[in-house]
């Protein structure tokens, strides 16, 4: 199973309950996933469920509301190749009475983890997912080493991917550990009325119930927390790091901080940075809603030239709320829920900011039917150019579904790309950020980010996986 999803763990030194409060993180976390969802709680078994938080609360809140216990996880889902049904929700129960549970968001390569499976003498049944693969190899490994930081030093190098893990062992302790490279986000915080560590993909969901950021998990780290508090060592070290900054452009919620870089100032320092780079002319810069808004903030206040909301997304319809790149086979449906605002775009020189271009689908809906009436449009993207499949958590692993590649394949001529990309999705302009861009808006230097989708590096892994189509991951 290749994922990008939410996380979250909490135990209570003063023997809280943590139930609601896990399910007001993981609320606070659906923008990260919305396909499936569950929690596990002291010795419950854990509860998962298809859909959205909010709705389970809603159908089954008499069976919910009796988990209960001072340590817990939770997770939502947003699958990208295993199928989406509940038998791959998280948590996943490994290894029995004994064992633990565990949610994961990243993504692992399966085929090093069959292999050491298989040296052992086992072969994993068809369909099990990366995420039951990397827990088996823990759990088999835990109980030879006795000790977690050991047991991961010893089964990380065996772990060719992405992982930000919480776990839940039946001794009721919380367990949360971060990949080497850090590709994606984690973070602990303190929640002072429960005495409760908190552990998260993101700070939102320690704002949502109270608790403050001490800090981000580090990469290679692992973090320890039992009735006697908290223990935090490091299980591996690398100088280079591959934080993803597709978090910082579109998946993360604005009001994270990831690295000690709040999302929502980083997206609105690439807006800036755009405007110096491609400063056009326009009467409206308009954002792709909902994530190019602080960027299109920032082109609007470094340009000078007016923001205006000039698309909405209705939030009211079934879809309004759902995110597009999220719900790729119903891509079309969830941009038809967007409203333009004809008063704002009729007869202007409209400048469209967007924060990506995956497969290039949404634009070419927006720029054709939404910005029909317009004078003109010119288009700006947060991130650059996607070329490249990503191996590590975002659903784009196939390089015939990249608009950039398919219409410039894999050149590094950034005019070049504009125009022919401009030209594809039908606007007048079209201005990538470059990697240089990213990285200064973001603030974090290049040599730690993960740029494979990007520039084709896959060296932040230990070897780049095989290249499998769509259909051949869903399998
Ligand atoms: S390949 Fe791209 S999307 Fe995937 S982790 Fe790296 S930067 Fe992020």
């Amino acid at each position: 199973m290749r994922e990008h999803c939410g996380v979250i763990g909490i135990l209570s030194l003063d023997g809280h309950n943590v139930s609601s409060m896990l399910l007001t993180g993981l609320e606070a976390l659906q923008h990260r996933g919305q396909e499936s969802w569950g929690i596990a709680v002291g010795r419950h078994s854990p509860y998962r469920k298809m859909g959205l938080v909010s709705q389970g609360l809603e159908e089954d809140y008499g069976e919910i509301s009796k988990l209960a216990g001072n340590v817990g996880i939770g997770h939502v889902r947003y699958s990208t190749t295993a199928r989406s049904n509940l038998k791959n929700a998280h948590p996943l129960e490994i290894g029995g009475s004994g064992g633990f549970s565990i949610a994961h968001n990243g993504t692992v390569d399966r085929e090093p983890l069959i292999r050491d499976l298989k040296q052992g003498g086992w072969l994993p049944p068809m369909g099990m997912t990366d995420t039951e693969m990397m827990g088996l190899g823990l759990y088999q490994t835990v109980r030879k080493q006795k000790d977690w930081r050991e047991a991961f030093e010893r089964f990380n190098p065996k772990i060719n991917g992405s992982y930000a893990i919480v776990i839940l062992t039946t001794k009721g302790e919380l367990i949360a550990a971060r990949d080497e490279r850090g590709f994606r986000p984690l973070c602990l915080g303190w929640h002072e009325e429960t005495s409760s560590y908190i552990i998260a993909s993101e700070s939102c969901a320690l704002d949502a119930v109270g608790a403050r950021l001490i800090r981000d998990v580090q990469p290679g780290e692992l973090i320890k927390v039992d009735r006697n508090g908290l223990q935090e060592q490091l299980f591996s070290v690398k100088e280079k790091h591959a934080i993803c900054p597709f978090e910082y452009i579109y998946f993360a919620h604005p009001s994270s901080y990831i690295e000690g870089v709040n999302v929502y100032s980083a997206r609105k320092n690439i807006g800036r940075l755009l405007a110096k780079k491609y400063p056009l002319v326009g009467d409206v810069v308009v954002p792709v809603p909902d994530s190019a808004r602080p960027a299109a903030v920032g082109y609007s206040e470094e340009s000078g030239i007016p923001f205006e909301e000039g698309l909405m997304k209705d939030r009211y319809r079934r879809k309004g709320s759902w995110r597009s790149f999220i719900e790729p086979e119903k891509r079309e449906e969830v941009i038809f829920n967007i409203n333009s605002i004809r008063r704002v775009i009729e007869g202007k020189e409209v400048i469209l900011v967007d924060d990506s271009i995956v497969r290039g689908t949404s634009s070419k809906i927006i720029v054709n039917k939404k910005l029909k009436n317009t004078k003109k449009v010119s288009m700006l993207v947060a991130f650059p150019p996607i070329t490249y499949p990503c191996y590590v958590g975002i659903d784009f692993p196939t390089q015939e579904e990249l608009l950039a590649y398919r219409v410039c394949r894999t050149t590094q001529n950034l005019a070049e790309v504009n125009q022919k990309v401009a030209r594809e999705i039908g606007v007048s302009f079209l201005g990538y950020n470059d990697v240089d861009g990213l990285s200064i808006g973001i603030g974090i230097p290049k040599d730690q980010l993960c740029l494979s989708c990007t520039m084709g590096d896959y060296c932040c892994l230990r070897y780049k996986p095989e290249v499998r189509t769509r259909e051949e991951m869903k399998s």
